[in-house]
């Protein structure tokens, strides 16, 4: 610290007591060859010690090692309605097929179409192409990233069988548009909260909203079992079929289904994981909002809003939006290389979902084809045009949560790139 000042003053001696403002900035890009900003790494994820450990040894040891033998799955199936509010959580082997038994629970089927966003992972289409039903996307919302909910009502017709809001980043959907909508024409909420562990609407958990809530607890994911996902629902109905779809039908005999069915192991790993949560989820909370009132103050980097009614956001990623224009016209891909050279590990986050080529090979499949009419597959691919969303791919930035896991200076040193690569973007641009 103490040379970095010295020689920043060496450089700039007009320059006041911002020790932690000036030191990088008034150097050269770390990408031209400068000091970076930042040479430390981020918290690592996952974060475990001795806890996961045992956990998963008593399992091993217990010999029961599926759900209908030991006692590790129904104990995280209690702890996380509870924690939630739910009255029902099946807990299953990944978001995804929390996701599917949720459409499959919905009877959607061949001839159904199901709404989504276009900015969101790709199991939110898949999980609808795979039950056979038409994928309708409905624009993204510049300012918030997420669904712009206004445009649903226009996108709904009498095929209609469901709408999947993404909670994406942890940032809630408008849940106090899209709820009364969906009631008004009878089409159920199927919530994609794989993004949103403890994130909430109106101080209600949001997975406890829609017909179901589906979380995923994969690896990269605020609560992580390596694979791992659950559905909450409130409905008793509903959870009866959502177990039934989870497991080759089993408790039923009017409902076949698939398996995916979650394993003591990972149910063990979801209880020790479970009892970080709340407190990384402040952690990451306090430091987000830190970090927004710092990038608030540097033209061209737009925090991403969140609702009103988004009482707390699980952020699972930062997002924010790149104004070139305000960077001497420096091309994202540029930003972000400069950051990263900066030692700020930011990324360009999702493409279009809408325009992907496997989409295009599903709908034109035999199986589609034997379903729907090219008029009809014409018309949807015509719907299916997402201007804003394309803008939103182009131009969001993500970090990922756990760079919200450390300190405030943290913060501090992500700011201070940001403005940095600002103040150098001219050259950068030529470079
Ligand atoms: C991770 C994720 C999924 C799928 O979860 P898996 O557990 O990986 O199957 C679905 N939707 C969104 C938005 C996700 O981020």
């Amino acid at each position: 610290m103490n040379t970095v000042t010295r020689r920043s003053l060496l450089a700039a001696p007009a320059v006041g007591l911002a020790a932690n403002t000036m030191n990088g900035e008034a150097g050269k890009p770390a990408l031209l060859g400068g000091k970076a900003v930042r040479t430390g790494r981020f918290p690592a994820w996952p974060v475990f010690d001795q806890t996961e450990e045992e956990a998963l040894v008593a399992v091993v040891r217990s010999g029961k090692w599926n759900r209908t033998s030991g006692a590790n799955v129904k104990r995280f199936e209690e702890t996380y309605g509870r924690l939630t509010g739910a009255k029902f959580c099946i807990a299953t082997s990944s978001g995804t097929g929390a996701l599917q038994s949720s459409l499959a629970a919905l009877g959607v089927g061949p001839g159904d179409e199901v709404i989504l966003p276009p900015y969101t992972f790709v199991a939110t289409l898949n999980v609808i192409l795979n039950m056979h039903a038409l994928p309708v996307f409905v624009d993204s919302d510049l300012e918030t990233g997420l669904i712009d909910a206004h445009k649903i009502e226009g996108a709904i017709t009498e095929r209609t069988a469901a709408i999947i809001p993404v909670h994406l980043a942890g940032s809630v959907a408008d849940l106090d548009s899209i709820l009364p909508v969906a009631k008004k024409h009878n089409v159920a909420v199927i919530e994609d909260t794989c993004q949103s562990h403890l994130s909430e609407w109106r101080n209600r958990k949001a997975g406890t909203y829609g017909t179901t809530g589906c979380f995923s607890f994969q690896a990269s994911k605020n609560l992580n079992c390596g694979e791992g996902g659950a559905i909450l629902t409130n409905d008793e109905d509903v959870y009866r079929k959502c177990f039934a779809a989870h497991y080759n039908g089993n408790m039923t005999d009017f409902m076949h289904g698939t398996k995916f069915c979650i394993t003591e192991f990972q149910a063990a790993m979801l209880l020790a994981q479970l009892t970080r949560l709340e407190q990384q989820a402040k952690t990451r909370e306090q430091n987000a909002q830190y970090l927004t009132s710092l990038l608030r103050e540097i033209p061209g980097i737009i925090p991403a809003r969140m609702h009103e009614g988004c009482t707390r956001n699980a952020y699972h990623l930062y997002m924010l939006r790149y104004d070139k224009e305000q960077f001497a016209g420096l091309p994202r891909a540029k930003f972000l290389k400069a950051l990263h050279a900066e030692g700020i590990p930011a990324g360009s986050g999702y493409g279009p979902l809408n325009k992907v080529k496997y989409l295009k090979n599903a709908l034109h499949s035999r199986g589609y084809q034997r379903v729907y009419s090219s008029q009809e597959i014409a018309q949807l691919e015509e719907r299916n045009h997402c201007p804003v969303n394309d803008r939103v791919c182009a131009e969001f930035v993500w970090l990922t949560q756990n760079v919200l896991l450390g300190k405030r200076s943290d913060m501090e040193q992500i700011a201070e790139a940001m403005r940095k690569v600002q103040k150098h973007a001219g050259e950068l641009v030529n470079a």
